[in-house]
């Protein structure tokens, strides 16, 4: 409208409206910068806060309060700092417009009063296209303002978008749909497998083979991959080379939710999601009736533990319910496994907390369940009622057979089970570190043994 009412005079809004431009560009890049900052901080910030809530024991049996108090201080401070500078650049947008628009309102004014003196321009029409400059200063204002926010705005969708881009492994995406009921039968040839494609193989040329129903414990120092072993098992990782199959069949012939629902897996981290023992027991098997949520807490020798509480299976567990120990969570998560009366039962270690008794009770009512039965254990107690032993040592099979034909085999296995016979463990809860001293004891005599000769 400037131009139509006298171009001579609007040829200055060609010099600031550019320039204005340019600015504004260049504000939605740097805030845009700035603001992703302020996100990645305030990453840090909540990280620090989740990590100190949930491990707020560790905290203090480790005196470490004053220390992650000051950590939660300084990126408290530097969240403060980015944020600050970051709203300097917004605040000062507006100032910038007013200051380069009222520029261009004097040299209006200048042009007009020359204009107006050689009879090329009317008071009314510089009056009128100081009008629109105006305007043009505050619509470019409330434009900076909403650049501002689409800048903030992009940072946190950048952040939103990195997790919801990053890769899925592609089995997972498994949309296939088949109800073929697995008996247990399962079988490695010649697996290997590596995290992450690294070059460093946790599991090398693994071959071993499971009877449906039969059960089989897993032995080994940490880091020997006995973890990984399972998670194989339960399919969460795919092997890099090599070949499992369930029934006789490759393990991806199985539709992926299909196979999992046949499985009872606990992992060795203890996690219940919070709720009442019977929703926390039922989280693999939403439709289960109390009478089976009794039977699986019985065979996870629970049960008498539940009904002994005053609200029984409505017992709120969780931050705010009952504090279980951590022997009886253990039981609750082998109950919510069994619950689903899985085919093939996989235990991660998932009975260190028990004692010799009441782990034997539990390995005789598993057997009851029929399923082909896979136990981390450290405790040769265990292995001993199993049908079957995998030792594994560093990624490799060491030794397999019954325990009778470990002890006769392997001199590993054989000082495995004497230092827990002379500490008198079978009776006792046990942890992994006797084996891990026998473990490198054995070998550091070999490589002595070695070495002298
Ligand atoms: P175990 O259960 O016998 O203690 P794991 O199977 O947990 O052993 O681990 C075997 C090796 O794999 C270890 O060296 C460990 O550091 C490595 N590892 C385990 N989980 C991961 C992971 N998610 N990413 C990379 N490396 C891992």
């Amino acid at each position: 409208m400037a131009f139509v009412i006298n171009w001579r005079i609007a040829i200055v809004l060609l010099v600031t409206v550019p320039i204005l431009f340019v600015f504004l560009v260049w504000l939605f890049v740097r805030a845009g910068r700035l603001f992703r900052g302020v996100q990645k901080q305030l990453d840090v910030l909540n990280g620090i806060v989740h990590e100190n809530l949930t491990a707020v024991r560790l905290v203090k049996a480790f005196v470490r309060r004053k220390f992650e108090g000051e950590r939660f201080q300084r990126a408290a401070e530097q969240l403060r700092d980015r944020t600050t500078f970051a709203f300097r650049y917004v605040e000062v947008t507006m100032p910038v417009i007013l200051l380069l628009m009222n520029i261009g309102i004097i040299g209006v004014l200048w042009l007009g009063n020359v204009n107006i003196n050689t009879g090329n321009a009317t008071t009314g029409e510089v009056v009128a296209i100081i009008n629109y400059s105006t305007r043009t200063a505050m619509a470019l204002g409330v434009f900076s303002m909403i650049i501002m926010n689409l800048s903030r705005a992009k940072a946190s969708s950048d952040r939103i978008f990195e997790v919801l881009e990053s890769k899925v492994d592609e089995f997972e995406n498994d949309k296939r749909v088949d109800d073929k009921a697995i008996v247990g039968d399962i079988r490695m040839a010649n697996v290997s497998f590596s995290y992450n494609s690294s070059p460093n193989q946790v599991l090398r040329n693994i071959d071993l083979s499971f009877e449906p129903k039969s059960s089989v414990a897993i032995l080994g120092a940490t880091g020997s991959g006995k973890t990984t072993l399972m998670q194989l098992i339960a399919r969460l990782y795919e092997p890099d080379d090599g070949q499992i199959y369930i029934d006789q069949s490759s393990i991806d012939t199985y539709p992926l939710k299909n196979y999992r629902e046949q499985i009872g897996y606990v992992p060795q981290a203890v996690t219940l999601l919070s709720g009442t023992i019977r929703d926390v027991v039922s989280f693999g098997h939403k439709h289960a009736d109390d009478e089976q949520i009794a039977k699986a807490l019985q065979a996870a020798q629970i049960y008498e533990t539940v009904i002994g509480l005053p609200e029984g299976l409505d017992t709120l567990i969780g931050q705010r319910g009952v504090n279980l120990s951590g022997g009886q969570k253990q039981r609750l998560t082998i109950a919510r496994a069994l619950l689903r009366k899985p085919s093939i039962l996989l235990l991660d270690d998932s009975t260190s907390a028990l004692d010799a008794t009441t782990e034997m009770n539990l390995l005789k009512a598993i057997e009851a369940y029929g399923c082909t039965t896979v136990i981390v254990t450290q405790k040769v107690s265990t292995t001993k009622a199993m049908d079957q032993v995998i030792l594994l040592n560093n990624g490799e099979i060491e030794s397999s057979g019954t325990h009778e034909d470990l002890l006769n085999r392997s001199a590993i296995y054989r000082e495995i089970y004497e230092s827990q016979h002379e500490r008198g463990i079978p009776n006792e809860k046990s942890n992994e570190s006797p084996i891990l001293l026998r473990l490198e004891k054995v070998k550091s005599d070999a490589r002595s043994k070695q070495a002298s000769r």
